[in-house]
């Protein structure tokens, strides 16, 4: 028989539990990424205890996000965490300001002013990460590390934005990327001591939360393993 959603999140949360005990951690945020997945999961996973959901497309999320409103209990839609993991394209940026609480993906400048620009008034500060393009590929999103510095200074200016950390993708080739990262954040954290939140590394996925944890990750960011596979 397969396993239930509720069976494979909690087979999650003990994966989590006993990485972070093998290390000797505290506690890691699971993220659960819910991209392609309908509301009622969502509302599911939300009613049994989980807090933080993840999406990576706009419209997809919007629409999501209004379900879930509908069908919901006022307190279960108000203990959601919206995380923004999606790439981010310049005209999306209000959407993505105006719904989310969570933004992993940040890679340039301007992706932040105008999300810094965009935030509104009755709303806490969005949390942001810097993602690196920590193995240097063409062909992925993210700040190069050489262009980190500048980035950092950049957001740290801006009032409406908490930046809380880094988040990367590996590349495939399994590389040490998630040590390597882990030493960057230690270096801006020692750095930048007026960072006072600081506090987040979002590495790890389905396939290797493990490892990622063993590294240092303090938020995994995990789809399949929950969700069952993505069509
Ligand atoms: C889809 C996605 C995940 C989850 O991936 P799984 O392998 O299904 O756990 C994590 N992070 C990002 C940025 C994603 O797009």
């Amino acid at each position: 028989m397969n396993p239930t959603l509720l069976q494979r999140w909690q087979q999650v949360t003990e994966q989590i539990d006993k990485a972070c005990i093998a290390s000797n951690r505290d506690t890691v945020t699971l993220l659960a990424v819910s991209k392609t997945k309908p509301a009622q999961m969502v509302i599911d996973l939300a009613e049994a205890g989980q807090k933080h959901f993840g999406e990576n497309y706009l419209q997809e999320a919007a629409e999501k996000m209004a379900q879930i409103k509908e069908q919901a209990s006022p307190e279960v839609v108000g203990n959601i965490v919206w995380h923004y993991i999606g790439h981010i394209q310049r005209n999306k940026t209000r959407d993505i300001a105006e719904n989310f609480d969570w933004v992993h993906t940040i890679e340039r400048d301007i992706i932040a002013k105008r999300l810094n620009d965009q935030r509104p008034d009755n709303l806490e500060k969005l949390n942001v990460l810097v993602q690196v393009n920590i193995d240097n590929e063409d062909s992925k999103s993210g700040c190069l590390p050489s262009e980190l510095d500048k980035l950092i200074a950049a957001i740290k200016g801006y009032e409406n934005l908490s930046l809380r950390g880094l988040m990367i993708i590996p590349s495939k080739e399994g590389t040490d990327a998630f040590e390597r990262t882990k030493k960057l954040f230690d270096e801006i954290k020692q750095a930048h001591p007026e960072l006072a939140q600081w506090d987040t590394l979002s590495m790890g996925m389905s396939g290797d939360m493990e490892q990622a944890i063993a590294q240092g990750s303090t938020m995994v960011r995990v789809g399949s393993a929950i969700f069952g596979a993505r069509d």
